[in-house]
């Protein structure tokens, strides 16, 4: 049986970034950039003030305190955004309001603070330094500097440096775009009628919010029935246009109800593999189609769905994106133990609370069973023992995938602290 790293590895190895993309800032987000952007500016772009108040020439004012205060002309206002050019003039001063350009001439900006804000005539009553509340021309990033580096992800503080030095458009690793494809005759889209036999198909909505959640885009989601024409066609079609198909279900053990493994045996470099996990056992990956698009065939099961997305598939689309997936796991310890399969990596869906070290405590939850849906919505991670652990014994410690961002887990962790202490003294009161 082939080990998960082993053929996480040789998916990634087959595979590789999408081409190469202009987008518009606003598109940006998540995407990698390829090419090293430089600002044909200096940020600022001009000396500006920081502050509300007086431009100045700091040496006139030599010895003006508050025992000592001088009152001199203002010239007028500069609000930001002014065009105008204006230029400092000897034993006089300009009133101007935060990001306006510093006059020429001035070389020091008084905050009305220290002073009695006055609109013609100013008191003043504190002597700056040089430079006092200006913020010069250039001091954060100097025309001809890289801003960004190739291979950064954009964020949003991408994005304002990005805009600040007026690139309205950057070069990146496109959006990956993948279909999501449900097989099964079983299979009905949730809000139309269930029959007897029928189920609602749940992998198709869970991968399309998985994708999503691993900033890759869904052109299409589909689900198709155990019809080796249909799913050949569909197929054919979606590899003119995709970066990557995701389909589930008809791979287990390729019988005659097996149809995506009957129809792509053999095709183009798919192979269908046993992983030595649990669950997630029948792993089919290939590159198919002239575009030698990577097809990911996970098996039919919910949980299976949802543990093979995060251990092959969120690695995956990153590698598609340009980008590497490192899963971080936080150190649980077990608080109710279980049993694990020899020679199967076991990802074991488990409720995270907080023991009375403040260490992590893993629960599992929803019962071993793969279609277990209900059981799954409830769990927050997924505890990964290794191949060659079979008791997972009460008290040990175990690696957790967190199923959903750590911030919010710590959220409800924190939230239900505070109902237990209210619940508590309540009872006191009572
Ligand atoms: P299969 O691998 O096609 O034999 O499917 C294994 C199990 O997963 C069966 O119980 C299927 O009914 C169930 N299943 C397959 N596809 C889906 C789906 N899209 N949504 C929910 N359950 C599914
Ligand atoms: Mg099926």
């Amino acid at each position: 049986m082939t080990t998960v790293d082993e053929h996480l590895e040789s998916v990634l190895a087959a595979i590789e970034p999408v081409p190469e993309v202009e987008v518009p800032l606003h598109e940006a987000l998540g995407l990698v950039l390829t090419r090293d952007v430089t600002s044909d500016v200096d940020l600022p772009r001009f000396a500006n003030s920081a502050m509300d108040g007086y431009a100045v020439r700091a040496a006139e004012l030599a010895g003006v305190d508050a025992e000592h205060p001088r009152s001199v002309p203002v010239l007028g206002d500069i609000p930001a955004g002014s065009t105008a050019r204006h230029t400092h003039r000897e034993g006089s001063v300009w009133r101007i309001l935060t990001g306006a350009p510093v006059p020429e001439g001035a070389d020091a900006v008084v905050r009305v603070e220290d002073t009695d804000g006055r609109p013609r005539e100013v008191l003043i009553s504190r002597a700056p330094e040089v430079g006092d509340n200006i913020r010069p021309a250039g001091e954060d990033v100097r025309a001809g500097d890289v801003i960004l580096r190739r291979g950064t992800r954009v964020g949003a503080p991408q994005i304002a440096v990005l805009a600040a030095a007026g690139v309205a458009e950057v070069a990146v690793t496109g959006p990956v775009r993948v279909v999501v494809l449900s097989t099964g005759d079983e299979l009905v889209p949730a809000g139309q009628p269930v029959g007897p036999g029928q189920i609602n198909d749940s992998n198709g909505p869970m991968l399309a919010a998985l994708v999503r959640s691993a900033g890759a885009e869904v052109v299409h989601t589909g689900h198709l029935p155990d019809d080796e024409k249909v799913i050949k066609k569909t197929l054919d079609h979606h590899l003119r246009q995709a970066d990557a198909v995701i389909t589930s279900g008809g791979v287990s053990k390729g019988g005659s109800y097996d149809a995506v493994k009957a129809v792509l045996t053999g095709s183009g470099s798919m192979e269908f593999t046993e992983v030595g996990m649990q669950p997630g056992k029948p792993q089919g990956f290939g590159l198919l189609g002239k575009r030698r698009v990577p097809v990911f065939t996970l098996p039919g099961n919910p949980v299976s769905v949802l543990v093979s997305f995060e251990v092959f598939l969120r690695p995956a689309l990153a590698r598609l994106g340009g980008r590497t997936h490192t899963p971080v796991t936080v150190p649980a310890v077990v608080a109710r133990g279980w049993s694990s399969p020899e020679g199967r990596q076991q990802y074991h869906r488990v409720r995270l609370s907080r023991d009375a070290s403040g260490q992590y405590a893993a629960e599992p939850v929803g019962g071993p069973g793969s279609h277990l849906v209900g059981g799954l919505a409830l769990a927050d991670g997924l505890a990964v023992v290794p191949a060659e652990v079979t008791d997972v014994a009460t008290g040990s410690a175990v690696p957790v995938l967190p199923l959903r961002p750590l911030e919010e887990i710590e959220a409800d962790l924190v939230s239900s602290a505070d109902e237990d202490r209210s619940d508590r003294s309540d009872g006191e009161a009572g």
